[in-house]
């Protein structure tokens, strides 16, 4: 027989001590690259890439953590498992972050040039991309390394040109003028989806235009009067009778005395304003496409930075909202402006720097949406993707069937420069995913690529495929794509989820993946929105100091339910922390029991006590359950299950009665029993809290013969499997009821505040499992502190004084009052009590019938008085009858 090492564990979890060391083994193994094997099916997450604008917060933590715990899981099951991870150069975003340290050394982009810019967005963004590595290692997460992505890297940069050019040259993509939300101080044009709209409390400005001919005029109602300097027509509706004289007449436009047709036009409603309305097609969306189909001109009054052009008149040079004022001025002068209302509307702010976009007509890069749309609605309405939880794929329709062009240029630098050259020889385009050195046209090397980048979504929507080594016809691409699960939060179901699905499909022909599973939001305590702005975030990194990377994990997806937003709490981390130290102490009492000759753990199937197979029974029936609620992407549930069988019957019942029984030193020992269900368990919880359960597994694997767990690691273990022979409902239906006698006893004991020390005597009947359960008389008194224990032979219901009666599923519990407390001291403290009560009563009867007093005090005082003596009475009553059940 094998020598068992001498070895002891310390007395206390220390996650800071375990926690780097394990992940280093796990790195050093290799056991996060999974090996390609085509007689497989892979399993196959592309982790959401994090922006390079700074640390991970607690967001990213829950996307780590529940994307881990699938990866483990799949990968315990003994599948090719890939975690690919990846930074997102997050275009905007970042270049927002470095611009602001330009500032704080006051220079801009613009004074260090386009070249230095781009070498000080990379130092940041190499920084940055250290950092997610690392934090995502504390946070246990098993990607592979080796495979890690940026975005700008040499392979999804050749994906972006190439997905740019084939859309090109199949006519999906175009160049022209639209109109576009742009933020002056990005000084770039956004998506609609990098719009804020918030309510605004404004004005509704009423504005009169003289008519060119009988001295008439035409009132239009604007939120922003300085667009009067860009109208080019006054719209009406052609139902609308109020304005049937009017059309065809000319308007003088106000400020700048231009002439303008009055038109009609189906999109206008006659209930806003006046139901004439100022057409301003260079600054509204709706504006310009009445302008498109009316053939009006297009007239911008702004420059990008958002002052008034030489298209405004005497107001060019002037702000914005300066010019607002100007003009408002001067239309007051001229008895113009008719009226000002009050008024609520939405207004759109740029989501990064939150300043007010102003929409404008600009030349920009377009994707057609809707061909692509049309094969991203079909692969989710087929059934090819499924969307968890099921009622986002309603938004997720509903946002593709009323889809717009999506506006991909940015005059950014930091990102994938649009892959376009502009001839000054023959003025054609060229569109090429290598470098052009001459146009394909004419053959010049007059030409110059056009400076805007691409919106950073779009080499996001590439980023399942692009990662695999598309375009070329790598191995990974065919065995690791389509991909199965894409999980992330659902707030970028558009921005993201959507658009992948669209890219993927158009790209390789095939789907991105199986399977979109969405969480929701980590809140605070009150359920508000985590944000720097209200002092309410808390810092992944400060938690795992605190509690430990295993607590944070259970604390963030305890209560978790696909889409569903979630409550990040120190009552919730407490208790991961509390849960790592049960199985600790747990661990500590098992491996401390194991002695050498016992050493050889075989369990003898034929031996076992009714406790063994109760709990052999429980660990199946609780694995069974946590594999379908994993399968159903219940990952809270399932995590809830093994937490409750691990502390609430491992812990707190098999490891007491094995106390007892190793007590009393009979035979066979619940050392085979308490391994096996130890040991199991463990790897059941792995993929949730894996480090404490890697440090445990090898603290037990060191203590047992060296053949008896093969694997080096817990995380290459196999994951459990539900044994169905092991289940055994004769056993659980007496253990519950044990159970339930030593709870319903400790209960009574609590209520009535019996101190620890005392033994109390308890009644059993327990009807037809009376022979079995009178086996476990010690048990019972042992856990309930209950001495005697007497066996009944018949039920004795509520009959009887001086006891209580606990009527259970299939027993009864009688406890005697005299045995809890003392019955002598009881009578005299509440015959004083008696007493008391009853002169209190006199008095308040005797104050009642005094006349002075019922004429002299207030009504309420009275009144209080009368409520006093009728509690005093009922009080009186129930002394009385608590005194009669002790006699
Ligand atoms: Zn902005
Ligand atoms: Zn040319």
């Amino acid at each position: 027989m094998a020598e068992a090492p001498k070895y002891e564990m310390p007395k206390a979890y220390e996650p800071a001590k375990v926690e780097q060391k394990w992940y280093k083994f796990w790195l050093e193994k290799g056991y996060f690259t999974p090996r390609i094997d085509p007689k497989k099916k892979p399993f196959v997450i592309i982790m959401p890439p994090p922006n390079v604008t700074g640390e991970l917060h607690v967001g990213h933590a829950l996307t780590a953590t529940l994307e881990d715990i699938m990866i483990r899981w799949h990968r315990m099951r003994g599948e090719p498992t890939l975690w690919l991870p990846g930074v997102d150069h997050a275009g905007i975003a970042a270049q927002v972050v470095v611009e602001q340290q330009l500032a704080e050394e006051g220079l801009d982009r613009h004074k260090l040039g386009r070249k230095k810019f781009i070498e000080r967005m990379w130092q940041w963004a190499s920084k940055c991309r250290r950092t997610i590595a690392e934090q995502h290692q504390r946070l246990g997460a098993s990607c592979d390394w080796g495979r890690e992505k940026f975005t700008l890297d040499e392979g999804p940069s050749k994906a972006v040109r190439t997905a740019f050019v084939n859309l090109y040259n199949k006519g999906l993509i175009y160049r022209g003028e639209r109109i576009i939300n742009w933020c002056p101080r990005c000084a770039t044009a956004l998506s609609d989806l990098e719009v804020d709209h918030k309510e605004i409390q404004g004005h509704l400005y009423y504005v009169k235009y003289p008519l060119t001919e009988d001295g008439g005029f035409i009132t239009v109602a604007t939120t922003r009067p300085e667009t009067i300097l860009g109208d080019t027509a006054v719209a009406v509706n052609p139902k609308d009778k109020r304005f049937k004289a009017m059309l065809g007449k000319k308007a003088i436009l106000p400020a700048v005395n231009r002439i303008i047709p009055i038109i009609a036009d189906d999109v206008v409603d006659p209930e806003f304003g006046t139901g004439a309305v100022k057409v301003t097609p260079a600054h509204d969306p709706v504006d310009f496409d009445i302008a498109q189909r009316q053939g009006l001109e297009l007239v911008n009054i702004l420059n990008l930075d958002v002052t008034m052009n030489e298209n405004a008149g005497k107001y060019a040079g002037l702000d914005r909202f300066d010019c607002r004022k100007a003009i408002l001025a001067d239309l007051e002068k001229d008895g113009l402006l008719v009226k000002v209302e009050p008024y609520t509307h939405s207004v759109g702010h740029c989501d990064r720097c939150q300043t007010i976009i102003e929409p404008l007509a600009s030349r920009q890069w377009f994707i057609k949406m809707p061909p692509l749309a049309k094969s991203a609605i079909e692969a989710v309405t087929g059934g090819r993707i499924a969307i968890i939880p099921e009622r986002f794929t309603k938004v997720y329709l509903n946002w593709l069937e009323n889809i717009r062009d999506w506006c991909i240029s940015r005059q950014l630098w930091w990102g994938h420069q649009i892959p376009v050259w502009y001839c000054s020889d023959c003025g054609k385009l060229t569109v090429s995913v290598d470098e052009a050195k001459a146009c394909v046209h004419c053959g010049s090397a007059k030409i110059e690529q056009d400076p805007d980048v691409l919106d950073t979504w779009f080499s996001s929507a590439l980023w399942t495929h692009s990662t695999l080594g598309w375009p070329d016809d790598s191995e990974e691409l065919r065995y690791f794509y389509p991909t199965t699960v894409m999980e992330t939060g659902y707030d970028i179901l558009f921005f993201w989820v959507a658009r992948m699905i669209m890219m993927g499909l158009e790209d390789t022909g095939g789907i991105p993946f199986h399977t979109v599973y969405l969480h929701g939001l980590v809140r605070d305590e009150k359920g508000e929105k985590m944000s720097k702005l209200r002092g309410n975030v808390l810092n992944p990194l400060d938690t795992l100091k605190q509690y430990g990377t295993d607590a944070l994990r259970f604390a963030l997806t305890g209560e978790i339910s696909p889409g569903n937003d979630i409550k990040l709490t120190n009552a919730r981390l407490e208790a991961g922390r509390n849960f790592a130290n049960k199985l600790w102490n747990a661990t500590r009492f098992v491996v401390g029991s194991i002695k050498q000759e016992e050493a050889d753990i075989r369990i003898q199937q034929d031996k076992l006590f009714l406790e063994d197979r109760w709990i052999l029974s429980r660990l199946s029936r609780t694995t069974s359950t946590v594999t379908k609620l994993m399968q159903n992407f219940q990952f809270g549930e399932a995590q809830r299950q093994i937490h409750d069988f691990l502390w609430g019957e491992f812990c707190d019942w098999y490891v007491e009665l094995a106390k007892i029984r190793l007590r009393s030193g009979e035979k066979p020992s619940p050392i085979p029993v308490l391994v096996r269900v130890l040991e199991a368990s463990l790897r059941l919880l792995h993929p949730y809290m894996p480090f404490v359960t890697e440090e445990l597994w090898q603290n037990l694997r060191q203590r047992l013969p060296s053949k008896w767990l093969k694997t080096e690691s817990i995380m290459v273990a196999n994951y459990p499997k539900a044994e169905a022979k092991a289940i055994d409902p004769e056993a659980e239906r007496v253990m519950e009821s044990i159970i339930e006698i030593i709870h319903s006893i400790r209960n009574v004991r609590a209520q009535y505040k019996v101190e620890s020390s005392r033994w109390i005597e308890a009644q059993i009947y327990a009807g037809e499992l009376k022979s079995t359960i009178t086996t476990y008389s010690e048990v019972i008194q042992t856990l309930a502190r209950a001495r005697p224990v007497i066996f009944l032979d018949t039920r004795k219901g509520q009959r009887g004084e001086n006891i209580v009666a606990l009527v259970l599923k299939e027993s009864e519990v009688i406890i005697p009052m005299a045995s809890m407390v003392d019955l002598g001291a009881e009578r005299k403290r509440l015959k004083k009590e008696i007493e008391e009560t009853r002169a209190e009563v006199a008095r308040l009867e005797a104050r009642l019938k005094d006349k002075a007093f019922l004429s002299k005090a207030p009504g309420e005082v009275v009144a209080g008085e009368r409520d006093k003596l009728a509690t005093r009475k009922d009080k009186l009553e129930r002394l009385k009858q608590g005194l009669e059940k002790l006699s």
